[in-house]
């Protein structure tokens, strides 16, 4: 579904991605762990077309973005676009639209679906997210998890392949937490595809197929998430998961 080889990116000459491979497989949920700063931000980022690798490759599917950091035209670059949806720590919703129009603004202005039908999926998937009555309230009427919940609808509306999320719940208190972890865990039991970095340790365990840990720009374990989370091999990850315990 993605597949990144040795990627590198670096800003201002410092390295912050060093020959970073990652395979994202059909229906596969994969978990990235690590300590601030590690470069999983900047990982996800360069995956999402929001920032430029200097070198590597990067394709979704048989759609090519990248070789070796040279970028493929603007229309590929749009078809890429269309296989991924992605939702970052601080909601982003559009604040003077209701969470309907949220939900249904891209599916009728870049998809060009109908409105009628963009309004009727819009309004199953925040049933399915569990905000069926917010459709005319504006996202600050909502609260912190709900808007999250809202953000998730909005990625989903426009069908993506593979959902990135980008620690969804490092705003949220515990309870708001557990709801939006909640509808990711049932996003999973669907098969969708997702890529997720997240400081829920509990939450990677039972829900990603594979967990990636990541400092100082390079992937240094990965495998089941029981293995790397239960018996981390590598000292740096011992580390890391012993201080957050
Ligand atoms: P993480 O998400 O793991 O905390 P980031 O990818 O956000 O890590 O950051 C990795 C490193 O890259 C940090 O040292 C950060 O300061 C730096 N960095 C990230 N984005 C930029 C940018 N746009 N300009 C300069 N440095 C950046
Ligand atoms: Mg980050």
């Amino acid at each position: 579904m993605v597949t990144l080889d040795r990627a590198q990116k670096s800003f201002g000459g410092v390295p912050v991605l060093r020959d970073i491979s990652l395979s994202v497989a059909s229906g596969e949920v994969v978990a990235i762990i690590g300590p601030s700063g590690g470069g999983k931000s900047t990982l996800l980022r360069c995956l999402t077309l929001l920032e430029r690798l200097d070198a590597g490759d990067l394709s979704y599917g048989e759609v090519e973005v990248s070789r070796s950091g040279s970028y493929a035209d603007k229309a590929t670059l749009a078809r890429a676009r269309e296989r991924f949806g992605l939702v970052f720590q601080n909601y982003n919703l559009f604040p003077h639209f209701s969470v309907l129009r949220n939900v249904m603004d891209a599916p009728v202005c870049v998809q060009k679906r109908g409105r009628a039908q963009a309004e009727a999926d819009a309004r199953a998937l925040l049933d399915k997210m569990g905000l069926s009555g917010c459709e005319e309230k504006v996202p600050c009427q909502l609260s912190g998890g709900q808007q999250q919940r809202a953000s998730i609808a909005r990625a989903l509306a426009m069908n993506p392949q593979v959902m990135f999320f980008d620690e969804p719940t490092s705003a949220l208190d515990p309870e708001l937490t557990a709801e939006v972890l909640r509808v990711i865990k049932n996003l999973a039991a669907e098969d969708m595809t997702m890529v997720i970095v997240t400081h829920e340790m509990s939450f990677a365990r039972e829900v990603a197929d594979r967990v990636v840990f990541m400092d100082g720009g390079v992937i240094v374990e990965e495998g089941l998430a029981t293995q790397v989370i239960e018996h981390p091999r590598e000292a740096r990850t011992q580390a890391f998961l012993a201080q957050r315990e």
